[in-house]
């Protein structure tokens, strides 16, 4: 049986973790600074916050590898070590997942992570099919090698990127899920709609499909249910840990480990299997929604629907620009966020 089965099983959610590069901030990784390269750089800090999480209550893990494709290395001269940072990542994930079960008898599963490449496809861009598959090949089968129990896509604006990387993702054989962030009043930056998302994804052969990162809790959550996936495949929700705002020129994440607490029984609520946190969400964060996970007991709550969610977590997409047109969206592509 898979791990995310098993763990599903036997409590009723899969709790997955928060941030990796809000959390390298505050131990000295600086704004522009590739945080990959930390997996052999630094590599007590890569796994001091993956057990910081653990031990905060995540079941799942996500390797230190987002912006680990040649293409995003390359911008830091470093597209040669492709390799080798993707096993060193997913080795110390899967040290500290198997020492941690080994110290309690709780799984814990590593998901390696793999993030957009940056890159716009043609005819907008020159990225090819062909050459973004092979990009993602060499990840995969990096993390394969390194132990990881799956792959996780995750912050994907186009359907041409989310194909690419799960084509490559899959030659591994290992499961893969795939999320995309929605944060263009609705749909992904390249207009891509939730519900036509989960529905194609999933019908290519994933465990899990859902919505990360993006704007807050109430975006995410209005993205993830409208996804009706195929029967077997979870749902994920991983959201920001609030809305970012500038606060003097740096970038901050309002959002209160209440706040997330609040946002992960209703995530719950609405039958979404695997719930984490994407940008500022830090392990107190994560302990908070372990706590209100674990003391929600099936049945006292409302449904949840748009009355409750907008009550809960506010009105979504409040404040935010209408539908972009096509070729803002590709410009936004251009400037697209680092998963922090
Ligand atoms: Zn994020």
């Amino acid at each position: 049986m898979f791990i995310l089965d098993r763990i599903l099983q036997k409590q009723g959610f899969i709790l997955a973790d928060g941030a990796t590069g809000t959390n390298y901030f505050q131990l000295g990784l600086e704004t522009g600074y590739p945080p990959e390269l930390w997996s052999l750089e630094k590599p007590e800090h890569v796994s001091g916050l993956h057990q910081r999480f653990i031990e905060a209550g995540s079941d799942v893990i996500l390797t230190n590898t987002f912006g680990g494709t040649s293409h995003r290395l390359k911008l830091h001269q470093a597209e040669d070590q492709v390799r080798a940072l993707n096993i060193a990542a997913a080795r110390l994930a899967r040290e500290c997942a198997d020492n941690y079960h080994a110290a309690t008898g709780r799984e814990i599963a590593v998901a390696g992570s793999m993030g957009p490449t940056g890159e716009l496809f043609t005819p907008l861009g020159m990225l090819t099919h062909d050459a973004a598959v092979a990009a993602f090949t060499e990840q995969a089968e990096a993390l394969a090698e390194g132990g990881v129990d799956m792959l996780w896509i995750e912050t994907i604006s186009a359907f041409e990127e989310v194909f690419a990387a799960l084509e490559a993702a899959k030659k591994t054989g290992l499961p893969v899920a795939a999320t995309m962030t929605f944060d263009t009043a609705g749909k992904s930056m390249m207009g891509v709609d939730p519900a036509d998302f989960a529905k194609q994804i999933s019908e290519k052969g994933v465990v899990a499909v859902g919505a990360n990162c993006g704007i807050g809790p109430a975006e995410l959550m209005h993205s993830v249910t409208a996804m009706h996936p195929a029967d077997g495949v979870m749902r994920i929700a991983k959201g920001n840990c609030g809305i970012p705002e500038y606060v003097e020129g740096k970038i901050h994440y309002h959002g209160t480990p209440e706040l997330m607490a609040t946002y992960a029984v209703l995530a719950r609520d609405a039958g979404v299997q695997i719930i984490g946190g994407c940008c500022g969400t830090s392990p107190d964060h994560i302990r908070a929604m372990r706590q209100a996970l674990d003391q929600a007991t099936d049945g006292d709550r409302p449904a949840v629907d748009a009355a409750r969610l907008e009550s809960e977590l506010g009105k979504p997409w409040k404040n935010i620009p209408e539908q972009s047109s096509s070729t803002s969206a590709a410009s936004n592509q251009r400037r697209r966020r680092r998963k922090s």
